[in-house]
């Protein structure tokens, strides 16, 4: 983004106001800052508007492929590290299915794809793409293997050949669904621009023999009319993968230089080397990651730094507040409170669900905060549970007389049984302990 006195040097500097701020130098520190809009200026010169637009795109191209309501957005990210502010796209994750299969292995395969799922705090982690690959290098059968793949999943698609027959057979068949093309290189890149070209399909470019070289091919896909292009260095080792990754990120982000300012997909092929290229790929900016296999037991904790990666660092996960009933409660039940920080939530949830007791859970809203923290900073206090217990209604459905509150604020006992009326039991500071702790009530 260029600061405000560039912006400014390109301003009409009438000083009319008709862009809701008195002054053109106004105007132009609120775009620096992205709080206005360069169309905001009706006097603006179509060469200015260009030049500012272009200067003001974003350092690493947002570049999707997939249709509908499944479309992957990649890149379009601004920071470095994810503390700075956030990292905006989470790496997706594809699994791959060869077009030596037949269709019935095919559709075996897809379907198994899109049965592995998890649930982690309230999210559901699952597979974002199937890769189709040319391993039959037959144009036809690629084309018909893309198309079973389509039929029987409408995940995004991306399609893996070094042949530009096989491409543009394949892409023209799946068209309508945007598929990513991975395959041109140094060899065959006019003929796979051509093809990426004619179906409007985003193209990755691979080079393997350094960043200059791919600097190089990238700008020959791109004058030949491609702008959705993704990398891929073709690394032979981690470490080569390691440093592209992260010079290709430095030099986009911080020296804004776009010959490189592209999504990176990491092909991690399979076994043990593939787990490792896909944590790293996930640590350090991968955009895209495909596997041939990957078992559910290997690609849960991959999934899982993900989304740890990916959430908003300065926003928790959390739950709405409010009452939840666990092993079918009833009047004669207990009130059981803890806070709508996700994690808290699913922990306590889980636990209580093991001790088999029926509970009414009663979630206050934190903020997001655990308990500690939030009875640390003021965030939950005898107060503010009663106004939980209050607006819940929980009060009509227990009648108990009991709420079993977090052994780590057992100081609000007093105070808390002075605002809601009821008996407080204090639980363990664990939330391991409540399944032992409920059963021996
Ligand atoms: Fe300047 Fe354009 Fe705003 Fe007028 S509308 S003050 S010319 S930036």
């Amino acid at each position: 983004m260029p600061t405000a006195i560039e912006i400014f040097k390109l301003l009409p500097k009438k000083n009319c106001g008709k862009c809701n701020y008195p002054t053109c130098l106004a105007f132009a520190m609120q775009i620096a800052n992205s709080k206005a809009k360069l169309q905001d200026c009706p006097f603006l010169s179509e060469e200015a508007l260009a030049v500012l637009a272009a200067s003001a795109a974003p350092p690493i191209r947002l570049v999707k492929f997939g249709s509908g309501n499944k479309v992957i957005e990649m890149g379009d990210e601004t920071e470095l590290y994810r503390h700075e502010k956030r990292f905006f796209h989470p790496t997706a994750y594809a699994l791959t299915v060869s077009d030596a299969l037949d269709d019935s292995a095919i559709a075996q395969k897809v379907e198994r794809i899109a049965n592995i799922k998890f649930e982690r705090v309230g999210q559901e982690l699952r597979f974002d793409a199937i890769a189709v690959k040319n391993d039959s290098s037959d144009a036809k059968r690629f084309k018909e293997a893309a198309e079973a793949v389509a039929a029987k999943t409408d995940l995004p698609i991306v399609l893996v050949s070094r042949s530009p027959e096989s491409m543009k057979a394949a892409a023209g068949a799946i068209s309508i669904r945007r598929p990513l093309l991975f395959g041109a290189n140094a060899t065959n890149h006019v003929q796979m621009a051509a093809v990426a070209k004619d179906l409007n399909c985003p193209l990755v470019v691979s080079e393997g023999k350094g960043l200059d070289a791919l600097a190089n091919l990238v700008q020959l896909v791109k004058s030949s009319g491609i702008e959705d292009i993704v990398l891929d260095f073709e690394a032979g080792s981690m470490k080569q993968l390691l440093e592209r990754s992260s010079i290709v990120r430095k030099v986009s982000v911080k020296k804004t230089f776009r010959g490189l300012g592209y999504p990176i997909l990491v092909d991690a092929g399979s076994g043990e080397p593939a787990i490792l290229k896909g944590l790293l790929a996930t640590m350090k900016y991968g955009s895209i990651v495909l596997f041939d296999e990957l078992s559910e037991a290997r690609a849960h904790p991959l999934f899982v730094l993900r989304q740890n990666i990916y959430t908003d660092p300065q926003v928790p996960i959390q739950v709405k507040p409010g009452v939840y009933p666990v092993n079918a409660p009833n009047e004669s039940s207990a009130v059981l409170f803890t806070t709508n920080f996700s994690l808290t939530y699913f922990t306590v949830l889980s636990d209580i669900e093991k001790s088999k007791v029926p509970i009414w859970l009663l979630v206050v809203d934190t903020e997001g905060l655990s308990v500690m923290t939030a009875f640390s900073a003021g965030k939950l206090t005898p107060e503010s549970v009663n106004a939980c217990l209050e607006a819940s209604g929980v009060k009509e459905k227990s009648k108990s007389g009991e709420i079993i509150i977090p052994g780590m604020v057992s100081r609000m006992s007093g105070k808390l049984a002075e605002a809601t009326g009821l008996k407080v039991i204090v639980g363990p500071k664990e939330s391991s302990g409540i399944p032992k702790f409920l059963k021996s009530r």
